[in-house]
Parts: structure tokens; C-alpha cells; sequence
């Protein structure tokens, strides 16, 4: 059971992966201009193509569930598509349309006024964010994580998310957030930095203020509360109670899960 829990915490979905892919190759592109390489956009669609190709394929095959096959990667390193897992008929189409999105995403991010004014702009002045270690910091004693694709001071001190999918009420909260890292790492003020939300897909859309003080405290009160709730349920050593953990009945996130092969929605036995 263990391991079952393990190999379904690794699935992925392909609006997720299109998402990472648009965020990887748009952090890279950035990369290479810092380094004056210019940014084509043909290059970083056929990237997007290659990139879902292979792991189209390697779910498909089911590469994580063989330690053969595996060749000495983890199963979290091998993509294990959601789609794949619970038998959509329809995967390939699913991946074209998932192609289809994230090319709108890089024309979007590549073709906009913000896009032309950071790669116009001095590199030197863009913030170094650790690419191997996941960026966190440290609130109160929690450990919060922050993935912030780019920040730069050219003119004020400015942190831009690309969104590849729709707007979300959170959207804001996480920007908040990201405000907290930056005054950990950078020591901004949240309240002078100016947050942008790129909505790249089905248009491209900007969102760019600078947060009330109060914002940032609900974000900040948010985690702490969040967190607090998480300690109340989870004992710190030995097993958790699954009294604790009734199953839900709102069923709209199910289909969606990736635990749903085992807690008996899939079965329709739902005493857990
Ligand atoms: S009840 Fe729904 S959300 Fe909860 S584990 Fe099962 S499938 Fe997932």
C-alpha cells in the first residue's frame, strides 16, 4: 500500500506538465539572454513538441513502474501521466490540445510589452533565484516554499508569474506571498513591490499592483493558520488517524485526484 500511495503521488497531468514546460523553457529563455542569447520563438515551440513527445512517451510505456526500464531514475524523475494512469481513451488528442496551449502560452509571454521590456533591460539588475535548491524562506519558523519565476529592480522592485492557465481569486494571495520571500531573500518591502499575474492563456492579460499592508498580513496569517490546522491533524511521529481524515463530499476534485484508485471512489466503496 505504501508504495501505492508513493507511485500515485508521482502522477502528474498533462495541464500540469504543459504548465511546467511553458515555465521551464520560458525560465531558460531568460537564461540565455542574460548570457545574450536571443529568443526565438520557433525554437521554444519545437522545444514544447520534444519535451511533451518524450513524456507523452514515457508514461505511455510506463517507464516509472520498471526498475529496469528505469535505469537508475527514481519513479518521481519519470513522467506518469494521469491520463495514462486511469485509461483516458483520449491522450493523444489530450497532449495535442496540451501542445496547442502551451504555444499559445510561449506566443503570449514572448510576443508581450513586459516580455520586450525585461529582455531590453540590464541582466544585472534581474534577482538570482536558486534554480537547484527550491526557493523558501523562513516565517515565524515555518518553512515556506516560494517558486517565483522573475524578479527584477530595473526601475522598482517587480515580481512577474507567468499563469498558463485561468485566473484564480488565490492568484493574489500567492503574489502576497511571493512578497514575503522577497523581503526575506531581498529585503523588499512588500508593500513597494510591484506584483504582476501574466496570464498567458486563453489571452494574454496582465494583472500588476503593489499590495496593501493588510494583504500581505492575511497572506502571512493565512500560512500560519494553514499550517497550525496541518500540526493539529498530523502527529509528529507514528501513523495519523484516519478518523481524522473523513473522505470528502464534495466530489468535484475526484476525477481529478490522483489517490482516487485507492480511497474507493473508483470502486464506488467509499467507507474508507
Ligand atoms: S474522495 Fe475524491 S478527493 Fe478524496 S481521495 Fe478519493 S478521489 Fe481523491
Amino acid at each position: 500500500m505504501r508504495w501505492k500511495v508513493y507511485e500515485m503521488r508521482c502522477i502528474t497531468t498533462l495541464a500540469k506538465l504543459r504548465g511546467s514546460v511553458v515555465h521551464d523553457i520560458l525560465g531558460g529563455s531568460l537564461r540565455g539572454v542574460r548570457h545574450g542569447v536571443d529568443v526565438d520563438l520557433q525554437t521554444a515551440k519545437d522545444s514544447v513538441t520534444e519535451i511533451l513527445r518524450t513524456k507523452y512517451q514515457e508514461s505511455y510505456m510506463r517507464i516509472w513502474d520498471s526498475f529496469e526500464k528505469r535505469q537508475g531514475r527514481k519513479p518521481s524523475e519519470i513522467c506518469n501521466l494521469h491520463e495514462h494512469y486511469y485509461n483516458f481513451t483520449d491522450v493523444a488528442d489530450r497532449t495535442r490540445d496540451a501542445r496547442n496551449v502551451a504555444w499559445t502560452c510561449l506566443e503570449s509571454a514572448i510576443g508581450s510589452d513586459i516580455w520586450d521590456s525585461i529582455v531590453n533591460s540590464d541582466p544585472k539588475k534581474w534577482m538570482e533565484i536558486d534554480e537547484d535548491d527550491f526557493p523558501n524562506f523562513d516565517l515565524g519558523g515555518i518553512k515556506v516554499y516560494a517558486n517565483i519565476d522573475f524578479a527584477h529592480q530595473c526601475d522598482k522592485p517587480t515580481i512577474i508569474d507567468w499563469k498558463t492557465g485561468p485566473k484564480y481569486p488565490s492568484d493574489r494571495k500567492q503574489l502576497a506571498v511571493y512578497s514575503l520571500y522577497a523581503k526575506a531573500r531581498w529585503d523588499w518591502k512588500p508593500t513597494e513591490t510591484t506584483l504582476v499575474a501574466a496570464y498567458l492563456y486563453p489571452e494574454y492579460q496582465l494583472d500588476a499592483y503593489v499590495p496593501e499592508a493588510g494583504e500581505v498580513e492575511e497572506a502571512a496569517d493565512m500560512i500560519k493558520r494553514s499550517f497550525d490546522e496541518m500540526l493539529a491533524l498530523e502527529p509528529a511521529f507514528g501513523n495519523a488517524d484516519i478518523e481524522n481524515y473523513p473522505m470528502t463530499q464534495d466530489k468535484r476534485s475526484c476525477e481529478w485526484c490522483r489517490f482516487r484508485g485507492i480511497c474507493g471512489y473508483e470502486t464506488g466503496d467509499e467507507t474508507p
